[in-house]
């Protein structure tokens, strides 16, 4: 089988989206980029029946080179991110808390320093009509210098390395989105400045276990 471990990785990460509160029915869609090729989810399946063989494999200008289903409407966002950025995965989901402030801000207050997590404020982009390419062009504008940002009245886009990496940085993106709805809920909250930002993004590059060990 074409892609066979990416296509895996597909079927796994789409099966933790509703338990991870990421998407409600089929919304939302995943990718991962292997070469000149993309394993993608097809569109309007229920994840609970997606296997393998029915993950689409696509080339780069989105023609479908494996399996028999329709890929995501929303091919022209995820080829958009290969065809201009080095990213290999791509999560768009429509988690409820960072839809709530799709529908409020131009960009996310930066409430907390893992907004570094994301290169700097989360920006929302405007709102077009889904699968068309002009929201991929508003988020790809959106996502400059940034590994994610939301799409006004729509959802969320994340993007990185590998699908492990854009997945996790989808639910911190989720969980800063609803520490700024709380906390703007609750009173006035206090932000962190871009300078400290930039700070903690360069601090954070090294953070875990990526540190290089002291020598004893
Ligand atoms: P698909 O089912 O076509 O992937 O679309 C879901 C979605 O979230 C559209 O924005
Ligand atoms: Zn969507």
């Amino acid at each position: 089988m074409l892609l066979k471990d990416e296509r895996e990785a597909i079927v796994e990460y789409s099966r933790r989206l509703r338990p991870d509160g990421l998407v409600v029915g089929t919304s939302g869609n995943l990718s991962v980029r292997a070469g000149e090729l993309v394993a993608v989810t097809p569109s309007g399946l229920d994840y609970d029946d997606l296997t393998p063989e029915l993950v689409c494999v696509s080339d780069l200008e989105g023609k479908v080179v494996d399996g028999d289903l329709e890929p995501t409407s929303e091919m022209p966002m995820h080829l958009a991110v290969y065809r201009t950025t080095g990213h290999n995965a791509v999560v768009h989901t429509h988690s409820t808390a960072a839809t709530v402030v799709s529908t409020l801000v131009d960009v996310l207050p930066s409430v907390h320093y893992l907004t570094a997590l994301f290169g700097g404020p989360i920006r929302v982009a405007p709102y077009a009509t889904f699968g068309t390419p002009e929201l991929a062009d508003n988020m790809l504008a959106a996502l400059e210098e940034r590994t994610g940002c939301i799409l006004g009245n729509h959802g969320t886009v994340t993007v990185g390395g590998s699908l492990d990496k854009a997945y996790t940085l989808n639910i911190y993106l989720e969980w800063l989105c609803e520490v700024w709805l709380r906390a703007d809920a609750a009173g006035n909250p206090r932000l962190i400045s871009d300078e400290e930002l930039e700070v903690v993004r360069r601090k954070i590059s090294t953070y875990g276990q990526s540190a290089p060990r002291a020598e004893s």
